[in-house]
């Protein structure tokens, strides 16, 4: 433990308001709309303040907007948690560095992506665009963002990106041949690339190889609960950014349990 109760305290109430943001954002960005105040999805009506957090909006039972009487929507509800629940992760396993700090902002257009994909299957441009350029200039100055490297080095990030782009280019070729259109989609490959540059080369593996995991699980939970086939194709999009979150929190335990 690297860092006081206090702290980690403070870090998960600042994860959740802007886990909370975040999400607004995302849903916002899906809609096309300017950000002026948080609007429900359905009705555009302005939300509340106490439903500007779906946290809030759940446990003040204000679940349901006042106007179409709709709830919100689930991912919404993750994103918030996952924002908090990764920053206070990252901060009592390692401190609060500026690597860590890279780590914190790095995972929150990934909380928009669970937004934006579970809600609507999309992994939009104007998120993932954006937050590339900008983590590849920040990882060719510092290195990669994953904060227990030893002497993380600014080709790791270069390799990083080359290795998620190549990996999932050759996956979107081989699905849409294999399965048609819709199995993987474009916005995977943007999405893979950007967990290359948040992590770099070698860790973009790691990640990318807990994310085909999760999705076997994930796939497999849905044939579970539908009790049939897949009529629908899963987004892939939440097990990319999960394996990305647990390469960044856990990934030197992984890789060191693995090799040894
Ligand atoms: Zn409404």
């Amino acid at each position: 433990m690297t860092a006081t109760y206090g702290l980690m305290v403070l870090v998960a109430l600042l994860g959740w308001a802007v886990g909370a943001a975040t999400a607004i954002v995302a849903e916002a960005a899906l809609a096309r709309r300017r950000l002026v105040a948080p609007r429900c999805p359905y009705c555009t009506a302005v939300f509340h303040p106490l439903q500007w957090s779906a946290v809030l909006a759940l446990i003040s039972g204000q679940r349901r907007c006042r106007t179409c009487g709709k709830a919100f929507r689930t991912p919404r509800l993750l994103a918030e948690i996952f924002v908090a629940v990764c920053w206070t992760l990252l901060v009592a396993r390692f401190g609060l560095t500026p690597r860590v700090v890279l780590a914190m902002a790095a995972l929150v257009p990934q909380a928009m992506i669970l937004v934006t994909d579970l809600e609507a299957k999309l992994v939009p441009n104007v998120i993932m665009l954006p937050s590339l350029a900008t983590m590849l200039v920040l990882g060719s100055l510092f290195g990669p963002a994953a904060p227990f490297l030893d002497a993380p080095r600014w080709w790791q990030t270069l390799a990083g990106v080359a290795v998620g782009f190549a990996i999932f280019r050759v996956l979107v070729w081989v699905g849409v041949a294999a399965f048609g259109e819709g199995a993987l989609g474009e916005g995977d490959i943007t999405l893979s690339t950007y967990v290359g540059a948040v992590v770099g080369f070698p860790l973009v593996l790691e990640a990318l190889i807990l994310a085909f995991g999760f999705g076997g699980v994930g796939a497999f939970l849905v044939l579970l609960l539908r009790r049939g086939k897949l009529r629908t194709a899963i987004p892939y999009g939440p097990f990319i950014v999960l394996g990305c979150a647990v390469t960044l929190i856990w990934g030197g335990e992984i890789l060191t349990w693995f090799l040894t």
